[in-house]
């Protein structure tokens, strides 16, 4: 824990920085250190990298990115690619999956992101093993990983879709099995998902998650069925951010909100000004 996000000066209440900032780069950006400087420009402190169609940068402009970050004092992360199935039937789908995990680690050591955010699993034909297998693929990567010297933390994201292994339980457990393992809280993902998060859910949720040194989460807009997730949407749709945001920095936990909606720049000031605001 690294204190209280909430603090006193002179009898006023104020809040300690929780980063944020948009999940890919923004419009415009002529390169990955540009698209830090123009995350900075909008007042914002938090980029998510995307390898989620595939794990390619270059090592020199993603070292120039890594240098500009520092400088700006904006945070970097990376979200590994979609296709990885940790609980395939197949072993090789099952190490390929292993190894897109420990390419995104490679990229996030080169841009200096502090951890790779991870969709783990799908339950398919054997949702029994499914922990088992996510488990022990994370150990193997873990290992791997650390046999490189790659720091970055592996995120697992709570899935949206009930399909996809990834509640919180299941990453909690991962989390107290695996070394260097996080949780990754997507609120728009738990509303989909279900039940519908409400102020208490909320409180017990982030109470849950207390331990976790630094919290890294997504947030948008969602769409949904019964079947969970169908579409990410703009920031005020099908969830009520403003109630997550005052949850999360009730909790004074250290944290970062990438946002993931469809405009993520405009959405992350959005988030930005609610989190500068004196509760
Ligand atoms: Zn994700």
């Amino acid at each position: 824990m690294c204190g209280a996000a909430i603090y006193f000066y002179r009898g006023i209440r104020f809040i300690r920085m929780i980063h944020t900032g948009p999940a890919g780069y923004p419009e415009g950006s002529r390169s990955p250190a540009d698209a830090v400087r123009k995350v900075r420009a909008a007042g914002l402190d938090a980029l998510e990298v995307q390898f989620v169609r595939n794990v390619q940068y270059n090592q020199g402009k993603a070292e120039e990115a890594r240098a500009e970050a520092e400088e700006n004092g904006v945070l970097l992360s990376a979200h590994a690619p979609y296709y990885i199935n940790l609980n395939s039937p197949s072993p090789e789908t099952r190490a390929k999956s292993e190894d897109w995990i420990l390419r995104a680690m490679r990229g996030a050591e080169a841009f200096g992101a502090w951890i790779v955010v991870v969709h783990a699993a799908a339950y398919g034909e054997d949702a029994r093993h499914c922990s088992e297998r996510v488990m022990a693929s994370l150990k193997k990567v873990r290992e791997a990983a650390d046999g490189e010297s790659l720091k970055a933390v592996i995120g697992l994201e709570t899935m949206g879709r009930k399909a996809a292994w990834g509640t919180v339980p299941e990453i909690l457990e991962a989390m107290e099995e695996v070394p260097g393992v996080l949780p990754v809280v997507d609120f728009a993902h738990l509303q989909a998902r279900g039940p519908p998060l409400n102020p208490e859910g909320l409180r017990a949720l982030l109470g849950s998650l207390s331990q976790v040194p630094r919290l890294h989460c997504h947030l948008s807009g969602i769409e949904f069925t019964a079947a969970g997730e169908r579409k990410h949407l703009r920031l005020g749709e099908g969830l009520d951010h403003l109630m997550v945001l005052d949850a999360l920095r009730e909790t004074g936990l250290e944290a970062t909100v990438i946002c993931e909606s469809t405009s993520p720049m405009e959405d992350a000031q959005i988030i930005r000004r609610r989190l500068s605001q004196v509760i």
